[in-house]
C-alpha cells in the first residue's frame, strides 16, 4: 500500500543503496539476494533500483541513468530480461516458479544479465521453494535473483544459505507520518499510530480501524477523568465506557499503551519537547496537565501504567486492574 512511497523509502535506505552500488562497482554481482525489511521499507523500489543499475546501458558513478532504453523498460515493467513474480492468491506456486525459471534459462532473449524478483518470497509453497532451490544450486552465469520478504525467518533455511542477505533499514517515524498524511490520515492519528508500530502498512491499517480510533478517544477521556481527580467518575468510566470496548486482553494492552503515550506526552510537553509527541491535537490540554503535575507525580503515574501492563500478562482481573490503576494515578501513590 505504502510500498511505493518512493522518496521516503529511498532516503531511508541510503546505506543499502551504497552497498548495492559497491557490488556494482566491484563487478561482484551475486547469484541471489534476499532484501529483507518490514512493509513500507521500500523493498520493491530498491529491487527496481538495483535491477536498473545492473542492466543500465549508461550508469554514471554507479547510479542508473533512468533514461536509457533499458532503465525505461524496467521502470514500465517491460524489460524482457526482468521477471517479477508475486503470490497468486495465498502463495507462490510451483507453476509460477517453473515458468519463471523457463524464462530465465531460455535462449533468444536479449543478451546480458537476467534478473528475477520474487516478491513476498516467504509465501512460496514447499514445491515452489524446492524448485527454486534446485535452480539456485546450479547458478546460471548471468542470472541474478532478488527475493523480497518482510519475514526472513519464514524463508527456507536452505534458500537463505544460498542468498546474500541485504537487510533494509526500518522506516523512520517521521517518514511514516508523512506517508500516512499523504494517504489522507490526519496528523494527530498518524502521530499516535506511529508510536504503536514502526510498520507503515500496519500503521495505515490501524488508522482505518474504527475500534482503534475509538480507543484513542476513550484514552483521552480517561486522562481527563484521572486528572480531574474525581475517583467516582473515573471508576464509573472504567466500568461503563472502557471495559465494553477493551474486552480482549490485546485491546486492553493497546489501551494501556495509548494511556502510557499520553503521559509520556505530558512529560515531553513539560520538558518543552513537543516534536515527538503521540497526540499533537491535545497540546493545549496536555500543557495544562503538565503545569499541574510535578515531574515526580508524572513519574509515579507512568510507573503505575507500566506496572499495570505487566500485571495484564499475569492474567489479573482486568476491571480490577484498571480500577487500581486509576486510583493509584489519582492518589499519586504507587500501588504495591
Ligand atoms: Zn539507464
Amino acid at each position: 500500500m505504502l510500498e511505493n512511497d518512493n522518496n521516503h523509502a529511498l532516503q531511508s535506505q541510503q546505506q543499502v543503496i551504497k552497498r548495492l552500488q559497491t557490488i556494482h562497482q566491484r563487478q561482484r554481482v551475486g547469484h541471489a539476494y534476499i532484501f529483507d525489511g518490514s512493509n513500507g521499507s521500500g523493498k520493491e523500489l530498491i529491487a527496481s533500483y538495483f535491477t536498473k543499475l545492473l542492466l543500465c546501458m549508461d550508469p554514471k558513478e554507479n547510479v542508473p541513468c533512468e533514461t536509457c532504453h533499458s532503465c525505461k523498460r524496467i521502470q514500465s515493467g517491460n524489460h524482457p530480461n526482468v521477471v517479477t513474480i508475486r503470490p497468486d492468491g495465498q502463495d507462490i506456486k510451483k507453476d509460477q516458479m517453473a515458468e519463471l525459471i523457463m524464462k530465465m534459462t531460455k535462449k533468444g532473449y536479449e543478451e546480458g544479465r537476467k534478473v528475477y524478483i520474487i516478491a513476498n518470497a516467504e509465501r512460496m509453497n514447499s514445491s515452489a521453494s524446492n524448485t527454486l532451490l534446485k535452480f539456485l544450486e546450479e547458478p546460471e552465469g548471468n542470472v541474478t535473483a532478488i527475493l523480497l520478504t518482510d519475514s526472513y525467518t519464514s524463508v527456507l533455511p536452505t534458500i537463505q544459505s544460498r542468498c546474500q542477505r541485504i537487510p533494509l533499514q526500518p522506516m523512520n517515524r517521521e517518514a511514516i507520518i508523512e506517508a500516512l498524511i499523504q494517504q489522507g490520515v490526519t496528523t494527530s492519528l498518524a502521530a499516535t499510530v506511529t508510536m504503536m508500530t514502526a510498520n507503515a502498512n500496519e500503521a495505515y491499517e490501524m488508522t482505518q480501524e474504527d475500534s482503534f480510533v475509538q480507543k484513542r478517544k476513550l484514552v483521552l477521556k480517561l486522562v481527563e477523568a484521572i486528572e480531574q481527580r474525581s475517583p467516582g467518575e473515573a471508576l464509573l468510566f472504567i466500568q461503563t465506557d472502557w471495559m465494553p470496548l477493551m474486552k480482549e486482553k490485546s485491546d486492553c494492552e493497546q489501551g494501556i499503551d495509548l494511556l502510557l503515550f499520553a503521559y509520556r506526552d505530558i512529560v515531553a510537553v513539560k520538558a518543552g519537547l513537543q516534536s515527538t509527541i503521540a497526540y499533537p491535537d491535545q497540546l493545549e490540554t496536555f500543557t495544562k496537565h503538565s503545569v499541574k503535575n510535578a515531574y515526580s507525580s508524572l513519574t509515579v503515574k507512568i510507573d503505575a501504567i507500566l506496572q499495570a501492563k505487566k500485571r495484564l500478562h499475569q492474567n489479573m482481573n482486568r476491571t480490577l486492574l484498571l480500577e487500581q490503576l486509576v486510583l493509584t494515578m489519582q492518589e499519586g501513590l504507587l500501588f504495591v
